[in-house]
């Protein structure tokens, strides 16, 4: 066998001795609670279209139109010729939401994280990031040749301690608003005066706040009552709460045009077709409109802690969309997972090293399109599992 067949085969193996191995659900439905996987209806908890917007009529129509007025490809780069009215109007109606000078519309969250931490540090500054902050900022840390260091879950201590090691150059501190398999929210009114006496630069990806969070749905800056000064550097996506694709960097006009020039994730890549931008000026037109989803959301939070916390189930401290029920091993969370799938549910078994040693879990999403019946059931489910001591997992 060539070397890298064999070299990949036994990396395979060892995934599936340690139960991490990854297979791809099939889905053959519209993203909703009652979603068809493998030709079978399940209700499912484990997307991120947290205010049901990913299959809204208004969204899909927005979209279908656009496509009939600008057809499929945006056909080049932004500084090329695929920057189109559609995306334009967007970067202004989320700047104007967000309170910004200026946003810049990204392909992707990934790439958003990636082109401003490498524009924004290099070699000789510092980037300095919560252990838990998502894949794609500590990616962008590494690819920034800047020195990089991590600092303890939402530690203040441990934060002050790597600022005032950070002597030299600039000093960019990233956090996620929302940490994607936890839930909680970053304490970023301390942190934000911790960066600001350390004349640092605070980066907040709101990919799981955006949409969701504070009384307009502008997010855990929103939220916490932070503005400009404090959150200089704000990144939001659209493909969870909006329910499109993309994602945007909000702050000031000179932070902007710098992107432009420098964020190589944004001036190499092709500009995500303009019907998904018109699809995002919609939504983010839904999010301003249609408060009650927030309250939904809220609502059925709050419905599923207090059911699990009956059960006894370990939960995190989250007050958000994201609801991780903690289960410990790797095998016990798939069996969990699979159990529940026995029972019409589809719920996601998170394991490392997307999380802790030890601490696999299933990570129980909620959206404004699940209704009180749905989280009974899952409730339900869940007793009834835990009351079967041949198939507890515990
Ligand atoms: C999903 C996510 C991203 C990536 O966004 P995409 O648009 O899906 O590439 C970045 N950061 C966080 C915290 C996320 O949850």
């Amino acid at each position: 066998m060539n070397p890298f067949e064999q070299h990949l085969a036994a990396v395979l193996d060892e995934r599936r001795a340690l139960s991490r191995y990854r297979v791809r659900p099939h889905i053959e439905s519209p993203q909703g609670p009652d979603l068809v996987v493998d030709g079978k209806v399940y209700t499912a908890f484990c997307s991120n279209d947290y205010l049901g917007l990913a299959n809204h009529p208004d969204v899909v129509s927005a979209m279908a139109q656009s496509v009939g007025q600008w057809g499929v490809g945006s056909g080049a780069s932004h500084l090329v010729c695929g920057h189109s009215a559609e995306h334009h109007a967007l970067e202004q109606e989320l700047a104007a939401f967000c309170g910004r000078e200026r946003a810049l519309v990204f392909s992707t969250g990934f790439m958003a994280n990636l082109g401003a931490v490498t524009a924004l540090v290099g070699r000789g500054d510092h980037i300095l990031q919560d252990k838990l902050n998502h894949a794609s900022l500590l990616d962008a840390g590494l690819l920034s040749g800047a020195r990089f260091s991590r600092f303890l879950h939402s530690d203040l201590n441990s934060l002050r301690a790597r600022l005032a090691k950070a002597d030299t150059g600039r000093t960019l501190v990233a956090v996620d608003g929302v940490f994607s398999m936890d839930g909680d929210i970053a304490p970023l009114q301390e942190q934000a005066a911790l960066v600001r006496e350390h004349n640092a630069w605070l980066m907040v990806d709101d990919a799981h706040g955006f949409g969701c969070l504070g009384q307009g749905g502008r997010g855990t800056t929103e939220l916490l009552g932070l503005d400009a000064q404090d959150v200089p550097v704000l990144m939001g996506t659209l493909g969870k709460a909006l329910g499109t694709f993309g994602a945007f960097i909000a702050g000031s006009d000179t932070l902007i045009e710098a992107l432009i020039q420098l964020a190589r994730p944004y001036i190499y890549t092709t500009a995500l077709p303009p019907a998904v931008a018109a699809a995002s000026r919609r939504s983010l037109q839904l999010v301003t409109d249609e408060p009650w989803r927030r309250q939904r959301l809220a609502e059925l939070i709050a419905q599923f802690r207090a059911g699990a916390q009956v059960l006894g189930l370990r939960l995190m401290p989250s007050e958000t969309a994201i609801q991780p029920i903690i289960v410990g091993a790797d095998a016990d969370a798939l069996e969990m997972s699979f159990q529940l799938r026995q029972r019409g549910f589809w719920v996601s078994a998170i394991r490392p090293p997307t999380v802790a040693e030890g601490s696999a879990r299933l990570r129980v999403t909620l959206t404004a399109s699940h209704t009180h019946q749905h989280v009974e059931g899952l409730l339900q489910a869940l007793a009834d599992i835990l009351s079967d001591p041949s198939k507890a997992s515990s």
